[in-house]
């Protein structure tokens, strides 16, 4: 993957299933209308924003009324497809209300190494980004069936697909927004004295040695495929935050260069 040169006004936003749906799997509606405002406010200010979503089987499964998160493939890719649709048609109305125009981009693993759709790819971003339409990006569930089948995937929950996505589109910021505040010394979910680093230098394998999986039954990478994610970023030249998603004050506090949450430094 070449990487473009770094544009300072362009971020990619991450947001996690965990983020916008309930305990129940449905959409949670306030948060989302949150998040379409907040970067909304964001977008007014000059920046370029890419938004790459989760959520789309959490969505459909409670929109099929099956009782539990599918777990055989062809459920989950039906879910996907039902989920997606409502994914997009609610950032759709959302962004509407706050004037803003979106396009959906569904990827799978050839997008991004094949060279020539690749390049397809990026001409796609740099058309909707030039006339001010955010791009919502999901992994193509419904029929990338390597990266929900649990043990194999490609893009981890989408926290991979950011961070190529982030180094693709030439952004200089990419903000993963999780159900937790950021990396801590320890799993919070088992560990009430764990204290939260607010930042990272280098991931080495100390710092991944401090990382588990999910902590909860609709989140799915956990903090190891972020950690993944950000050490791929940071290596092309990418500053990565993970940020709480429950406080969409926190991308606010980000823009007014705050610290929040994370921060995993570029590399040069
Ligand atoms: P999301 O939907 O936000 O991607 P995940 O469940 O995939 O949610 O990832 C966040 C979870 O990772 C946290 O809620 C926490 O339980 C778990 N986790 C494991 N190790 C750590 C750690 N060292 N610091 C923070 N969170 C951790």
């Amino acid at each position: 993957m070449s990487p473009k040169k770094i544009r300072k006004e362009r971020i990619v936003v991450k947001v996690g299933t965990s983020t916008i749906t309930n305990e129940n799997g449905g959409l949670d509606i306030h948060q989302i209308d949150l998040l379409c405002r907040a970067l909304s406010s964001i977008e007014n200010l000059g920046y370029d924003l890419v938004l790459v979503s989760s959520g789309a089987i959490a969505v459909g499964a409670g929109k099929m009324r099956l009782a539990q998160k599918p777990k055989d493939l062809r459920l989950k890719q039906a879910a996907a497809s039902v989920g997606q649709c409502e994914l997009m048609h609610l950032y759709d109305k959302l962004f509407g209300e706050y004037g803003r125009l979106v396009g959906q981009i569904l990827l799978d693993n050839d997008d991004v190494e094949n060279p020539v759709r690749r390049e397809n790819l990026q001409n796609t971003f740099d058309a909707l980004l030039e006339n001010h339409i955010i791009p919502i990006v999901n992994e193509n569930d419904s029929v990338s069936h390597v990266e929900i089948e649990s043990d194999q995937k490609l893009f981890s929950d989408n926290d991979m697909l950011s961070a190529i996505v982030a180094v693709f589109t030439g952004a200089c910021k990419l903000i993963i927004l999780s159900d937790i505040d950021g990396l801590y010394d320890k799993n919070p979910a088992n560990n009430k004295d764990a204290k939260l680093i607010s930042r990272v230098e280098k991931i080495s394998d100390d710092i991944y040695a401090l990382a588990e999986g999910s902590g909860s039954n609709r989140g799915t990478g956990g903090m190891i495929t972020k950690l993944q994610a950000a050490e791929l970023a940071t290596s092309r030249g990418v500053d990565v935050l993970i940020i709480n998603g429950k406080n969409m004050d926190n991308l606010y506090d980000i823009i007014d260069k705050k610290h929040v949450g994370t921060l995993f430094v570029a590399k040069e």
